[in-house]
């Protein structure tokens, strides 16, 4: 029977109430329920809502405190998938107040006349998936009971305020309320004592209008949150203008970005900025008052990278230091134990009496009031603004969920959420979440993300009911591999630095873990718009007149900057680079490397000449700031043979050189087709042994040397090392080899699987070869290494990129050096491409990779490990660790 057949009226009766049969039972009546209640009806589908309140508004229904407002821009924060509904209703403030948030969602339901399809005052209880009929059967606080083809979980992920974690609350005599559950009639707070226990979102806005009433307010705070001012008033003149301008675009805009508001994407990286720069661009933020734009637009590096975070930090604790007149209270207020953005930062100003719970932590709550390690506060009402069980409290309070074969929700996440796409469970078919673990939701404009969600399930369902498919379900194959690539966007971002609800450290005994999916709202639409397009991948679909569809896998393999960047290029459509002739192609190298951020500072760096075989060969030397003499590193660049020049891998040496406090000498050896094999081999040789020879005048050691080289570079590095211990010397202590080309075959599997996509292609390494070096002369070591003897070789570490054409020769030449009893360590970098360890400032998840290259120089050295920079963060990075390869 077609799912639309069902009639919405249809019921049975059961031993607890009735049984309302419809195809899709949504629960929430927010901004999610709305829209999806809307869409399924006009998709023809039986729909009927269950909402715990008396009405709409879910999140706005609830949170009535004093101060309530939304904190992006109200302009942002509205539905927009119906342009006449845009232009029925006009807002009439930048950060609407929570009345006119409500006010608008009872608009938009009366508009659309969804009520008549809401059940009020139904609490959903548990949920439980019947196999055989393939129906999930409801059951509600009321009695009655709901069965449905879909359930679709809109419950909010700030709706299941957090109870408090402090003893002897139910002794209080006085008034108790909960930001997240303010009372419908009126709160009585003039004259009296109120306490405000929290310091977030909620507390930060009410306090002030609480303050405003109380004859005394005492507010207790445990973690000081940023705030900043809101600068409140009509939407921004040049924000309404955009819109209005082309509102199409503007939305479409919002839709690929990453934060679900339409800013671009910052280029440049705090270090490229002067201090006067920095502050003219944090002034500038501080003015416009609005949370996306300081959150995005001062610098690229100021969400990434823990150096580029606590310049804006500062920056902020200089205004406290400037507004809060007391320097102690000033210290209390001022963040410390979290970067900017890794909490949510609240617009606003807190301007009252202060416990610092850090140090004098509550003891218990009294009959008459809050008793702390040093103080007894009397008072008569006490405000909990101590936030969400965020993402997972809603769900998890419908208990239990019981999927396939009898599994709990609550056993399979006992160890934190698992999801595909933050919509879908594996074991749960027909089971979706709107704005769940795993789904940009709080870190993005919810409305924008909202929307998207309800858009791309009521779609599926569609689909599904097109091709007879009765049930979805996600694979764990594909599930497994979505929780890889959540936390791999996580490293990208500092989230992971801080406890916040975002982690679901402010709930005891929850599991650590970023919840939210951090890689952006516009490359997550691109995703979910890849599973459709892949055959719903990582999706099993099942019908009673179908045959079972199941392609299989994971969504994301790649880094999620390295999708990033190669969506980038694909998007150029740019010419296979082979097309454009040698001279062509090095121009166009040039370009494209004047077009990436230049890397970060270095204590010298030096432009020379060193004497080459036949003739001067120019040099880039890399000194780091700390006192020398230092260890020294010869460095060839990659490009081929044909490429590049001794500037052409310079973030690469900067990062390398500040990592390891070592010199990085790059040498500009002669290129291809004009000097074919073996210059470039010999002219590596011969400028090792110069700068071997002229070490102390660099400012180096004397004694051995390092070599490094990435790509053809890395070829040369290991031909080097192979050459000085045929000839005589000099000694060197240990080569780095990245993503080296090490042999002349092309039929290793990594050929084929990565011969084209990924940058470096299959055909230009044909063309490179060709233009390097003869057939007949591919075998010699000097070209192909691993054709050599691999003997008595310095210890090498090497590494591989698994979206490389190069990585199994890589890999191979690891093994043949372990095999010959070379000390060697191997680094096969998940998700990475050719490229990613040289784009530093781009592919921020190359950082985990680099810092063990520098660990392993620092081995060669003999130094002890040392040089920590913020970049590398508390937790793993997402490449593998290297592992030894044993002989
Ligand atoms: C104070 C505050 C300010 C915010 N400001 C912003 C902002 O500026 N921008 C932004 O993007 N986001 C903001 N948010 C986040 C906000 O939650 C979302 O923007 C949005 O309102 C969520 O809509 P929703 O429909 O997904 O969930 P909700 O609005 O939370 O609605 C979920 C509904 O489900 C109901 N429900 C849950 N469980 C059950 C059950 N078992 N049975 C029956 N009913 C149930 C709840 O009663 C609730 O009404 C804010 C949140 C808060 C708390």
């Amino acid at each position: 029977m077609p799912e639309a057949m069902v009639a919405s009226s249809a019921s049975e009766a059961t031993s607890g109430g009735t049984t309302q049969q419809v195809d899709v039972a949504v629960v929430g009546a927010g901004f999610a329920g709305l829209y999806l209640l809307h869409r399924l009806r006009k998709a023809g589908f039986t729909a009927l809502v269950l909402e715990e309140a008396g009405d709409v508004g879910g999140t706005w229904y609830w949170n009535r405190y004093p101060g309530a407002r939304c904190d992006i821009q109200t302009i942002d924060y509205s539905y927009t998938f119906d342009p006449e509904l845009e232009s029925a209703w006009k807002w009439s403030e930048k950060y609407a107040t929570q009345p006119e948030i409500l006010r608008y969602l009872g608009f938009v339901a009366d508009r659309y006349d969804l009520r008549r399809d809401i059940r009020f005052g139904t609490r959903i209880t548990q949920a439980t998936w019947d196999q055989a009929a393939e129906r999930w059967l409801l059951t509600t606080d009321t009695g009655a009971s709901v069965s449905c083809r879909s359930y679709i979980m809109a419950t909010g992920c700030l709706s299941a305020p957090k109870p408090p974690e402090i003893d002897g609350v139910k002794d209080f005599k006085g008034e108790v309320y909960f930001t997240g559950r303010w009372p419908h009639d009126e709160v009585k707070l003039a004259g009296k004592r109120v306490a405000v226990i929290g310091t977030g979102s909620s507390g930060i806005q009410s306090i002030p209008l609480i303050a405003e009433q109380a004859a005394h307010l005492t507010v207790f705070q445990r973690t000081p949150n940023f705030a900043l001012p809101a600068h409140n008033g009509a939407a921004p003149a040049d924000r309404a203008a955009l819109l209005e301008g082309d509102r199409a675009g503007y939305r479409e805009q919002a839709r690929w970005s990453l934060a679900g508001v339409p800013w671009p994407q910052q280029m440049a990286v705090s270090w490229q900025l002067s201090d006067a720069e920095r502050r003219e661009r944090f002034e500038k933020a501080w003015a416009a008052g609005d949370l996306v734009y300081i959150l995005t637009q001062l610098w690229a590096d100021q969400a990434v990278d823990v150096d580029g975070n606590a310049l804006l930090a500062e920056l902020i604790r200089e205004k406290i230091r400037a507004i809060v007149k007391d320097p102690e209270m000033a210290a209390a207020l001022s963040p410390h134990d979290h970067p900017f953005g890794a909490k949510r930062p609240c617009l606003n100003r807190p301007n009252v009496t202060l416990v610092n719970l850090r140090q004098e932590p509550i003891r218990s709550i009294t009959a008459s009031g809050i008793k702390t390690d040093k103080r007894n506060f009397d008072v008569e009402t006490i405000v909990f603004a101590t936030g969400f069980d965020a993402m997972t409290g809603a769900i998890m309070a419908v208990h239990p969920i019981t999927g396939r074969d009898g599994k709990s929700l609550s056993d399979v996440w006992a160890h934190g959420p698992q999801t595909y796409l933050g919509l879908t469970v594996a074991g749960f078919p027909n089971l979706f979440m709107i704005t769940g673990p795993g789904s940009p939701s709080v870190l993005s404009n919810m409305a924008v993300s909202i929307e998207q969600h309800a858009d791309w399930v009521v779609d599926r369902l569609i689909a599904m009911r097109e091709a007879g498919f009765t049930t979805i379900e996600a694979s764990e194959t594909a599930q497994a591999g979505w929780g890889r690539h959540m936390a791999d966007c996580s490293t990208l971002t500092l989230h992971r630095l801080a406890n916040t609800w975002y982690t679901g450290a402010n709930v005891p005994g929850k599991a650590w873990g970023v919840m939210p999916y951090t890689g952006g709202v516009g490359p997550y639409r691109s995703i979910c718009n890849e599973v459709v397009n892949g055959g719903m991948l990582g999706f099993r679909l099942t019908g009673p007149n179908v045959a079972e569809q199941c392609n299989d896998g994971e969504i994301v393999r790649l880094q999620p900057d390295v999708r990033l960047v190669l969506n980038m290029l694909a998007d150029m459509k740019l010419p296979p680079i082979e097309s454009f002739g040698s001279q062509g192609a090095r121009d166009f190298v040039a370009q494209f490397n004047a077009s990436r951020p230049v890397g970060r500072p270095v204590g010298e760096v030096v432009d020379g000449t060193l004497q080459g075989t036949d003739g001067p060969l120019r040099y880039r030397l890399y000194r780091p700031a700390t006192p020398g003499p230092h260890p020294i590193v010869v460095y060839f660049h990659g490009g081929g043979w044909v490429l590049g020049d001794e500037q052409s891998d310079d973030p690469f040496c900067r990062d390398m050189c500040r990592r390891t406090g070592m010199i990085f000498v790059s040498v500009d050896y002669r290129h291809a087709p004009e000097h074919r094999f073996p210059t470039a081999a010999e002219d590596g040789y011969a400028a090792m042994r110069w700068i071997a020879e002229h070490a102390s005048e660099l400012g180096g050691k004397p004694g051995p040397v390092m070599v490094a080289g990435w790509s053809a570079g890395g070829n040369i590095a290991a031909v080097t090392c192979q050459l000085a211990r045929d000839r005589g010397g000099p000694q060197i202590s240990g080569q780095l080899l990245v993503c080296p080309v090490t042999d002349c075959t092309f039929d290793r599997p990594s050929y084929s699987d990565n011969a084209t996509g990924y940058f470096l292609t299959r055909s230009l390494m044909y063309w490179f070869w060709d233009l390097y070096c003869s057939p007949d002369d591919r075998t010699d070591p000097r070209v192909s290494p691993l054709r050599g003897n691999v003997e008595n070789l310095p210890p090498a570490f090497v590494v591989t990129c698994e979206f490389d054409p190069l990585r199994d020769e890589g890999v191979a030449y690891a093994q043949a050096l372990a095999a010959a009893g070379v000390p060697v360590e191997q680094l096969n970098a998940r998700g990475q491409f050719h490229s990613s360890f040289t784009m530093v400032d781009v592919v921020i998840t190359g950082v985990s990779g680099r810092v063990q290259m520098a660990e392993a120089l620092r081995r060669f050295a003999g130094l002890p490990p040392e040089r920590k920079h913020g970049d590398e963060g508390v937790r793993p990075g997402p490449t593998a660790s290297p592992h030894e390869i044993a002989a």
